[in-house]
């Protein structure tokens, strides 16, 4: 499989998030990135491109153009208010200060004012180079979708940061700007009348299904930790199933903590099923693979075996696929089980871990 990185990402380099109130070492950070590129550069059977520039067009089809311009600027207008070398918002946009549903003007004259009406938590640090990473994820994205577009098939997108918490007027989660949105977007742009993405990170991916929430043509699916328990705790829930025209093209599958193999295949299974009785022509995947039992932020009991068969389930749609990396924090791990849903899209036989690790292993975090 041909798969697309940017040296981008690495400008995105945060040293700390803000969890609980308690300065952390970030949780996603550039090595993320680089172990899933060694893993892949060492198999013959991927071949690496680099990104080309695609500018703003697409991005702001699915962006508010007035948060992307807050974005472009927001380190320097903040960085002489702060202490640390990444920013976070002190005061975010609760609904209970929106007026008649609506949000008032943006605080022009308040650096912190403007962060906290963009994004809506404190894991999501902003250090210089955040704007150019992100803008180079989007990029990866389109430069995976612009190979799918021409010759079909399957192709990987290894975006950082990650794209499913950030919604059209709305950072956090990691994210910035959603890069399976912005191709799914493309997409529907280019003629393909519906779309699907279907999202398997442990998070539900809120930005995404809030972008499309009242649209007919892009179908989100998305198996994921309940929300009664996990991050982003206010989207994800069941009874979620789109709204207006979008009435029906949102499928949300909620995992209990503790889910096997067998109950989190049975949900992509349930997700494939969904998409295929929509009729999608095209399909976007929001690959987190967090799902993981070892993954520092997962309370689920996903094997590394899984990620073969859910690349197998998807490969068997035979829809012309973009594959988008979000989540997965276990470095160790991370870059074979990313492999191993990219070779099982493929029909290819699995790579096997050269090490033996159990349960002792794992450092969990923020569950
Ligand atoms: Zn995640």
């Amino acid at each position: 499989m041909e798969w697309i990185r940017s040296e981008q990402h690495q400008l995105h380099n945060p040293a700390l998030e803000i969890w609980a109130g308690t300065p952390l070492e970030a949780t996603e950070t550039p090595d993320r990135a680089e172990t899933i590129a060694a893993r892949l550069a060492s198999d013959a059977r991927f071949v690496e491109l680099e990104a080309t520039s695609h500018g703003l067009e697409t991005v702001l089809r699915v962006h508010d153009p007035a948060m992307v311009a807050w974005f472009e600027t927001c380190y320097e207008e903040c960085a002489p208010w702060v202490e640390t070398r990444e920013i976070f918002p002190d005061t975010m946009l609760h609904p209970g200060l929106l007026m008649g549903g609506k949000r008032g003007p943006e605080p022009m004259d308040a650096p912190l004012g403007r962060l906290g009406y963009w994004c809506f938590d404190t894991m999501t640090p902003i250090v210089p180079g955040t704007y150019q990473a992100a803008l180079g994820a989007v990029d990866t994205a389109l430069s995976a979708y612009d190979l799918v577009a021409r010759r079909g098939g399957a192709a990987y997108a290894l975006c950082r940061p990650p794209g499913h918490h950030a919604a059209r007027s709305m950072i956090g989660g990691f994210c910035y700007l959603n890069n399976a949105a912005i191709v799914a977007a493309a997409m529907r742009h280019d003629g393909a009348e519906r779309v699907a993405i279907l999202d398997v990170d442990y998070h539900h991916g809120n930005g995404t299904q809030a972008i499309f929430y009242e649209d007919a043509d892009v179908h989100y699916v998305s198996t994921h930790a309940d929300p009664m328990r996990a991050f982003p705790y206010f989207a994800g829930y069941a009874n979620e199933t789109g709204l207006g025209k979008g009435e029906g093209a949102n499928l949300n599958l909620p995992l209990p903590k503790g889910a096997t193999d067998e109950l989190f295949l049975g949900a992509v299974r349930t997700g494939i099923e969904a998409i295929t009785q929509r009729g999608a022509e095209q399909l976007v995947i929001s690959l987190g693979v967090d799902t993981y039992e070892l993954d520092p932020l997962s309370d689920l009991c996903v094997s590394r075996s899984a990620f073969h068969e859910v690349g197998k389930l998807i490969g068997e749609l035979g829809l012309p696929t973009v594959v988008v990396q979000e989540g997965g924090y276990d470095t160790e791990d991370l870059g074979i089980n990313v492999a191993n849903v990219l070779l099982g899209i493929e029909g290819e036989n699995p790579l096997t871990a050269d090490t033996v690790r159990d349960a002792s292993s794992k450092i969990a975090r923020h569950v």
